[in-house]
C-alpha cells in the first residue's frame, strides 16, 4: 500500500465522511431508484405490474461470524444471506439499506468490508439505496433487501410462499447441503480462511435465477437457513401436511457426516416443492444440483424421516432462543 493510501485509512473518521468514502460510489444502479443516498429516504419507481419483495436480515459479530474475519468476508455474507430471501420468494433483486453498528470507523476495515459489500452487490445486481450508521458496543449489520415479483396475467402474485405445498407434491432441494455447517470449526479457528467448505460459509451462493424459475411451477419454496430438517418443518406447518423426507436421496457435502449436513444452518439452499415433477425435470437441465428429497402427504404437521437412516433425528436445528 503506498504511503498516501496509508495516510487516508489509517484515521478513524467521521460518519458522513465514511458514508460517502464506502458507501456512495462503485455500487450497481437501479434504474428503478429515484432517490437514493443522500437523502431522509430513498424513493423507488416499481415497475408496472410488480410486487414489492421485501426482507430484513441481522448478522450479530461473534453470533453469526466471527468478530475477527475479514471485513470483505463479513460484508459478502450478510449480503448473500440477506439477498437469498429474495430467491426464495422467486424475486429480482431492486436494492438494499444497510444499517451498521460499529464499535469504531476504522477506515481499514471500512475500506475492505466496502470492497467486499461491492464485489457482492455487483454479482447480485442490487444497489445499495440508503442505510444508517451508528456506533454501538458490538458489530451488527442489518441488511434490509427489496425486490420485484411480476403480476401474472390474471393480476395475481406470484409469490413463492411456505403454504402451498399439497398431498402428492415432490420435495426437492436446490443442491448438496451441510458444507457452511461443516465450514464451522475451521471458520472459528481461522476467520481468514476461505478454503473448502469455508466457501459455502462466506460465499453463500444466492439462488435467484432458480428461484425466478420456479414460478408457477412450485407449490412451495423457502431458503434453508436453520437447517434442512428444520426448516422442511416450516413448510410441513405452513402448509398443513406431513412431508416424508427419505435422507438417504439427500445430497450431503460429507455423507459420513450426515446428521450435522440435515441439521446445520447456514447453507441457503431452496426447499421447494412441485406438484410438476416433468417440469423440474426440464429445470435440472440448467439446475442439475435439484434432486428429489421426498413427497408431501396428508397427516399429522410435520417432518417424518422414511428409509433406512432411523439414527438422525428430525427435531433439531439453529434457534436464538
Ligand atoms: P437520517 O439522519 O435522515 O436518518 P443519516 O444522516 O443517518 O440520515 O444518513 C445520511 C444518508 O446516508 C441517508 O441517505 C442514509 O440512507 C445514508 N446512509 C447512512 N448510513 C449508510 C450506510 N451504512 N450505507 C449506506 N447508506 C447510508
Ligand atoms: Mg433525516
Amino acid at each position: 500500500m503506498s504511503k498516501k493510501t496509508d495516510d487516508v485509512l489509517s484515521t478513524n473518521i467521521g460518519e458522513f465522511e465514511l458514508i460517502r468514502r464506502f458507501f456512495c460510489s462503485d455500487f450497481p444502479s437501479s434504474p428503478d431508484t429515484v432517490i437514493a443516498i443522500g437523502d431522509d429516504a430513498s424513493v423507488v419507481k416499481p415497475p408496472p405490474n410488480t410486487e414489492l419483495v421485501q426482507s430484513i436480515d441481522t448478522q450479530v459479530a461473534d453470533v453469526h461470524f466471527p468478530a475477527t474475519a475479514p471485513a470483505h468476508l463479513i460484508a459478502q455474507r450478510a449480503l448473500r444471506c440477506a439477498a437469498s430471501d429474495l430467491a426464495a420468494m422467486g424475486a429480482t433483486p431492486q436494492g438494499f439499506h444497510l444499517a451498521l453498528t460499529l464499535p469504531e470507523s476504522n477506515a481499514h476495515w471500512l475500506a475492505d468490508f466496502s470492497d467486499g459489500l461491492k464485489k457482492a452487490a455487483h454479482e447480485l445486481q442490487i444497489a445499495l439505496i440508503g442505510g444508517d450508521t451508528t456506533r454501538g458496543k458490538q458489530l451488527v449489520i442489518s441488511v434490509a433487501v427489496q425486490g420485484w415479483l411480476a403480476l401474472d396475467s390474471n393480476s395475481t402474485s406470484q409469490a413463492l410462499t411456505r403454504s402451498g405445498a399439497q398431498a402428492g407434491d415432490v420435495i426437492y432441494c436446490s443442491g448438496p447441503i451441510g458444507a457452511a455447517a461443516l465450514a464451522l470449526p475451521q471458520v472459528l479457528h481461522n476467520p481468514a480462511d476461505i478454503s473448502g467448505f469455508a466457501q459455502a460459509y462466506y460465499f453463500p451462493k444466492v439462488h435467484l435465477s432458480l428461484g425466478q424459475k420456479l414460478q408457477g411451477v412450485a407449490s412451495s419454496c423457502m431458503d434453508i437457513s436453520d437447517g434442512l430438517l428444520q426448516d422442511a418443518g416450516h413448510i410441513a406447518r405452513a402448509s398443513g401436511l406431513t412431508l416424508e423426507i427419505d435422507p438417504e436421496k439427500i445430497q450431503c457435502a460429507d455423507p459420513q457426516q450426515k446428521q450435522q449436513c440435515l441439521t446445520g444452518g447456514d447453507d441457503y439452499q431452496l426447499l421447494f416443492t412441485s406438484s410438476n415433477p416433468d417440469t423440474i425435470a426440464e429445470l435440472q437441465q440448467q439446475f442439475p444440483a435439484v434432486h428429489q428429497i421426498g413427497v408431501c402427504k396428508k397427516g399429522p404437521t410435520g417432518v417424518i424421516l422414511t428409509g433406512p437412516s432411523s439414527e438422525i433425528t428430525a427435531t433439531s436445528g439453529f434457534s436464538h432462543f
